[in-house]
């Protein structure tokens, strides 16, 4: 049977829809400050997309576009500025920043009631412990899907590959929680395909095209593909042999119009996350 295709973009316009709905009943509209440094082109896409679905939510936004050549002082006087702002809900410093500024210590002085990225230390710890004020933008945006589709980690094993702080770990994390057997693979995971194959969810986050290859997909499984990779013509793909994994998974994400529209979802439902806890809601 062929698979179902999880369809992000449709979902994340419902999603986007909820939130800014829920937006008008507000007191304040929700407000995020966006501040890319530098001019790597496909942070300026994201940035520019980012102010779209502002515009799209009701939300007030604000974008701060600064010169590579910014001072580590200057960036971290921005972001306290814009943590002491009553009508900025949620800052987020696009990465990567550029080579001699300090992404660490950036991230360390936003706010974490700000935090809408969900990068912060506190919030990390908050989502370990199982108690996340916001959810990581597309680790989150995954589990959107698994929900809407009606798939219940519980009891089912997941098998991640990737570890970054951003999609791997908090991947894991969420589908720890939901109750999954989470086992997560990385460059020096030596069975990795072995692995994969036995998992029931697979999700794919590490930006090499065509490494899930169909003989590492179990028949039935559900195959998410997180990455965002460029092929020899330039063309949009992720992880996934997609032919070969499809022709196997019951639920497969298409890359693009998968994972990514979601996750840009999910920074406007964090962002309405923090403006009703910033107005006591
Ligand atoms: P990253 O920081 O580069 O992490 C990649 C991970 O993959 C690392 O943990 C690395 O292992 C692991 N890895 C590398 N080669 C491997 C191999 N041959 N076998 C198994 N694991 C391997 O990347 P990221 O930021 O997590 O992003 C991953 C992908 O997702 C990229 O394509 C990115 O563009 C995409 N992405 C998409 C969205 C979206 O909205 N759809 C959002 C964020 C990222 P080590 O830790 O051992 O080095």
């Amino acid at each position: 049977m062929a698979a179902t295709i999880i369809d992000g973009k449709a979902l994340a316009a419902k999603l986007k829809e909820n939130v800014s709905m829920e937006a008008q009943t507000l007191p304040r509209k929700p407000g995020l400050a966006v501040v890319l440094v530098g001019d790597d082109p496909a942070s300026r896409v994201y940035v520019t997309s980012k102010r779209k679905d502002c515009d799209e939510c009701g939300f007030y936004s604000e974008e701060y576009a600064l010169p590579a050549s910014t001072a580590q002082k200057e960036l971290l006087d921005l972001v306290d500025g814009l943590n002491g702002r009553e009508d900025i809900d949620g800052i987020l410093v696009q990465l990567p920043l550029p080579k001699g500024l300090d992404e660490k210590e950036v991230l360390l002085a936003i706010d974490p009631a700000k935090d809408v990225d969900c990068f912060h230390p506190f919030n990390v710890g908050k989502l370990v412990i199982g108690e996340p004020v916001f959810q990581p933008c597309t680790p989150g945006g995954v589990m959107e899907m698994l929900k809407e589709y009606g798939i219940d980690p519980a009891g089912k094993r997941c098998v991640v590959l990737g570890r970054s702080n951003i999609v791997g770990k908090p991947m894991g994390m969420l589908l720890l929680h939901a109750n999954g057997t989470v086992v997560t693979c990385h460059s020096k995971t030596p069975d990795m395909a072995e692995l994969a194959a036995s998992a029931d969810i697979l999700v794919s986050a590490v930006g090499k095209t065509g490494l899930v290859t169909g003989d590492m997909v179990k028949e039935g499984a559900v195959v998410i593909d997180v990455a965002m990779n460029r092929n020899e013509s330039g063309k949009l793909c992720g992880d996934v042999c997609y032919g070969e994994a499809a022709a196997k998974a019951s639920y497969i994400t298409p890359v693009p119009g998968g994972v990514g529209p979601m996750t840009r979802a999910m920074l406007m439902k964090n962002t309405l996350t923090a403006a009703k806890l910033h107005q006591g809601l």
